[in-house]
């Protein structure tokens, strides 16, 4: 898998990617993330990348150009199965969200600043938005890396054991069950005895009845959401 991220302010997603297991996937060979600095694509003789808004109006506006030539450049070296541009507007980011883009060869995330870019990029380049909650960020590239780090984890071959992804919260539209580690007594907190007994019959059944007590406390929407 290929991502391609641009943006304003490359810096500012350079430490998401150079640690833990975004980094172990790029060093693995199983994902490329490459950083594009919108700003060195633009023709303006003062680098400009943003302008104030038609119609008036307080906060600027990203410019097309800048942006439209580092998406011409990109796609002419590859076909992209999505460009998708982070936006409050856009369709929540949610677990099969993620599953279906992390089964994508090639990427492109625009991030966005300021305002918002202007419109007729999103009409013309963008296949897909996504936002990542509702609130405003100041910019797209911690959403980017959000969507980044969801996606890169399900890859085949990312994470040591693969199965620990298929047990996480929201796969199955259940919450994930407690989890415990040694020691199994500590100050008096014993861990449930179900989990030492090493009946793993009993330790699924204990599980899947506490993600469904969770999910039916915290997340009660999330149950019976497959069907619907
Ligand atoms: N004026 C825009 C609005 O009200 O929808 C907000 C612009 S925001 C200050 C600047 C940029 O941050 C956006 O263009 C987007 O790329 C990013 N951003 C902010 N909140 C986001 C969210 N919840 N999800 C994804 N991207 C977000």
């Amino acid at each position: 898998m290929r991502i391609d991220i641009l943006t304003i302010l490359p810096q500012l997603l350079e430490s998401p990617f150079s640690d833990s297991i975004l980094k172990r996937a790029q060093t693995k060979g199983l994902v490329e993330v490459h950083l594009h600095d919108i700003r060195s694509y633009s023709t303006n003789k003062h680098n400009k990348v943003d302008d104030t808004c038609y119609g008036g109006g307080a906060g600027m506006v990203m410019t097309i150009q800048p942006i439209a030539d580092c998406i011409d450049k990109l796609k002419s070296e590859r076909e992209y199965d999505e460009i998708i541009f982070m936006t409050p507007d856009g369709e929540l980011l949610d677990q099969p969200m993620a599953n279906q883009l992390s089964l994508k060869k090639n990427i492109m995330m625009l991030c966005g600043h300021y305002k918002g870019i202007d419109e007729r990029l999103r009409e013309k380049y963008i296949t897909k938005e996504v936002s990542i909650g509702d609130y405003v960020l100041s910019g797209g590239e911690l959403a980017a890396a959000v969507l980044s780090d969801s996606i890169i984890r399900l890859v085949p071959g990312v994470l040591n054991d693969e199965t620990s992804a298929l047990t996480d919260s929201f796969q199955d539209n259940l919450l994930a069950p407690p989890v415990y580690t040694r020691p199994s007594n500590y100050k008096g907190m014993e861990v449930p005895p179900v989990l030492l007994s090493g009946n793993f019959k009993e330790i699924d059944k204990w599980r899947t009845e506490k993600a469904l007590e969770r999910t039916k406390a915290r997340r009660p929407g999330l149950i019976n959401k497959g069907e619907e």
